[in-house]
């Protein structure tokens, strides 16, 4: 039995110490004067984050419950809506619209590949009647980063008007998304990713585009609805009752996520992105994702021909204590993830990668060169200035 574990998972991701205890403080009146305080700092911080001006909601709810409350409040049964399926979660955003009625057209993508601005447009300009746009900025089952900005651009190039919603879930700190800045209208992030706070809460941005269309959108909301949430924000409250717990460990993660700023912290994911490909390469495997449109955030291998995933990680987490994510639907045992984000830093990245190499070779794997070679590699790019 290994005596630590290492969570290297994109998501739920490590939770550093004074978040831990911030979480488990004695619980407050969610309708009293210190409540009101801790909202107002929170919002101004994920604003900051957001890289908005413009409203930020917060909701009790999985990532997924961020997805489906930006879908029910801008859109209408009967909208025509283009969503770009880039792997398991690009898939869920487009259902989820589905479900609710909306008449949605799928530009497909293959899994591991990034989005094309240009194939996007095209789809746009076949579509002049389409309502939004559906896109997720880190594929998350795919370990793809896609052109958020470029694809933006050329979509509102055919379309100014189309709502653009994001799903930011994953991408949100380790990479750049500037939800002004690139026109976005509700961009969506899930507190178990670069947040370093655990799962639990979803955050929502609304742009003025995005208010004005919720004011026509006519897909049922209760629990999710924007006004409602409007409303209860305008005294620093909530129409329901906060998740206290994880708002007491968001006021300490955002205290540090400021404090490093976010192009350092993009900047440490992508090294640690970095250090991850030129190790998993040295040690002779593959990487899933098309050459530059790389994650920061987690980096998704091709599992060798004559090894399962299951078997690698398996091997990893019973004998190193190391815990890596599997593949996820039609790839499910083709790929294992490597999960870089949050509250991880160079040494965890090496750890796990020792581990990695050492596994494979206990497997009886062939590595290219000696042992030591896969860390050897990430060491090199860790020590660049
Ligand atoms: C994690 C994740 C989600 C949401 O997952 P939940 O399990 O619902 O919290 C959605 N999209 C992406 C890209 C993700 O990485």
């Amino acid at each position: 039995m290994p005596l630590k574990s290492l969570l290297m998972i994109p998501g739920p991701t490590p939770v550093p110490e004074d978040v831990l205890r911030a979480c488990a403080r004695p619980m407050i009146n969610h309708r009293g004067p210190e409540y009101m305080e801790l909202q107002r700092e929170l919002i101004a911080g994920l604003k900051q984050a957001f890289q908005t001006s413009g409203d930020v909601q917060i909701f009790p709810a999985a990532g997924t419950g961020g997805l489906e409350a930006a879908v029910v409040n801008v859109l209408s049964p009967g909208d025509r809506v283009v969503a770009v399926p880039t792997g398991a979660f690009g898939r869920r955003f487009a259902e989820i619209a589905e479900v609710y009625g909306a008449s949605v057209h799928r530009v497909e993508v293959e899994w591991g590949h990034a989005a094309d601005p240009g194939e996007i447009a095209a789809a746009l300009r076949n579509e002049p009647d389409a309502r939004a746009l559906l896109l997720t900025h880190n594929e998350t089952s795919t370990g793809v980063l896609h052109d958020i900005q470029g694809i933006a651009r050329e979509a509102r190039r055919v379309n100014p008007d189309i709502l653009i919603l994001v799903d930011g879930i994953s991408g949100m700190l380790a990479a750049d998304l500037q939800t002004d800045g690139w026109d976005l209208d509700v961009v969506i992030g899930g507190s178990q990713k670069a947040w370093m706070i655990p799962p639990g809460l979803t955050f929502l941005s609304v742009s003025e585009r995005a208010w004005a269309a919720h004011r026509q959108a006519r897909m049922p909301r209760f629990y999710f609805d924007f006004s409602r949430m409007k409303k209860s924000m305008e005294t620093d409250q909530t129409p329901y009752t906060p998740a206290l717990p994880q708002l007491f460990g968001l006021q300490v993660a955002l205290r540090r996520i400021l404090a490093e700023g976010l192009p350092a912290s993009i900047r440490r994911h992508a090294r640690m992105a970095a250090a991850t490909r030129a190790a998993v390469q040295a040690m002779g495997l593959d990487l899933f994702a098309q050459e530059g449109a790389y994650s920061n955030a987690l980096t998704a291998v091709t599992a060798p021909a004559d090894f399962p995933a299951r078997t690698i990680r398996g091997a990893m987490r019973e004998k190193r204590g190391v815990v890596i994510a599997g593949g996820q639907g039609p790839i499910k045992e083709a790929i294992f993830r490597l999960g870089h984000l949050g509250y991880v830093d160079d040494n965890d990245v090496l750890a796990m990668l020792a581990s990695l190499e050492l596994t494979l070779s206990e497997l009886g794997h062939p590595l290219p060169a000696e042992l030591g070679a896969g860390v050897a590699a990430a060491q090199r790019v860790f020590s660049q200035p």
